[in-house]
């Protein structure tokens, strides 16, 4: 598959309204606080961004409780250091619900088929909620993760954006151009909680119990 430059893409897409003095609204899917910490430096300079926090994959509820509250706190910090008006809506969480098309991939390895279910399912509530609340764009900070790739993330937005025809779908690469090297900084300048697996109790099976497992054979 040729791989498309979605950087170059969202700065494009962003020239040409930025000359007209445009600031569109954009709902923002955000998964936690060091993945919107970028993400939101970048965006605001051109958009009136709303974050729409939904990720019922978050197991269990109080890792989703103190992933959220993070962004809560981030997004308060950082409106006041920039002088931003960024916005959250936190929509319910219901794990049974989300995961319940995703069980079915229990065994797959992150970065699998269960994992582009769990994507599409998070960009479709941004794109939802846009679309239902006169947003003219929406996306995702999911493209700004080391372990994620920005290619089928954006491939599957390209796939599933056409069933909300009055919004705009935002293609972007968060993690170019010094990206990840800026959440780095930006996880230090505002002491963000770096969770230890992506999400969903395989995640955590497969990165918390794996590594204590290993740590246990090399103490025996
Ligand atoms: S590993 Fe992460 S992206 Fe994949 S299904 Fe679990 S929570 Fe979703």
């Amino acid at each position: 598959m040729e791989k498309i430059n979605y950087y170059n893409i969202s700065i494009a897409e962003v020239n040409n309204f930025k000359d007209q003095g445009l600031r569109p609204k954009l709902a923002l899917h955000a998964c936690c606080a060091p993945c919107s910490s970028h993400t939101l430096e970048f965006l605001t300079p051109f958009f009136a961004v709303t974050i729409v926090y939904q990720n019922s994959n978050i197991y269990p509820k109080a890792e989703f409780k103190k992933r959220r509250d993070e962004v809560e706190r981030f997004v308060r910090e950082f409106n006041i250091k920039n002088n931003q008006d960024v916005k959250v809506v936190f929509l319910p969480y219901d794990h049974e619900a989300f995961m319940k098309e995703l069980r079915v991939f229990a065994s797959e390895k992150e970065g699998g088929k269960r994992c582009h279910l769990c994507y599409e399912k998070r960009i479709v509530e941004a794109l939802k909620y846009g679309s239902e609340n006169g947003f003219d764009y929406a996306t995702t900070t999911l493209t700004i993760s080391r372990q994620k790739n920005s290619q089928v993330i954006n491939a599957i937005a390209k796939k599933i954006a056409p069933r909300y025809p009055n919004i705009k779908y935002f293609y972007s690469d968060f993690k170019k151009k010094a990206g990840l090297l800026r959440v780095r900084e930006m996880k230090k300048e505002y002491n963000l909680y770096q969770q230890e697996y992506c999400g969903c109790e395989y995640s955590y099976r497969d990165t918390v119990l794996a590594r204590n497992n290993k740590k246990d054979t090399e103490n025996r």
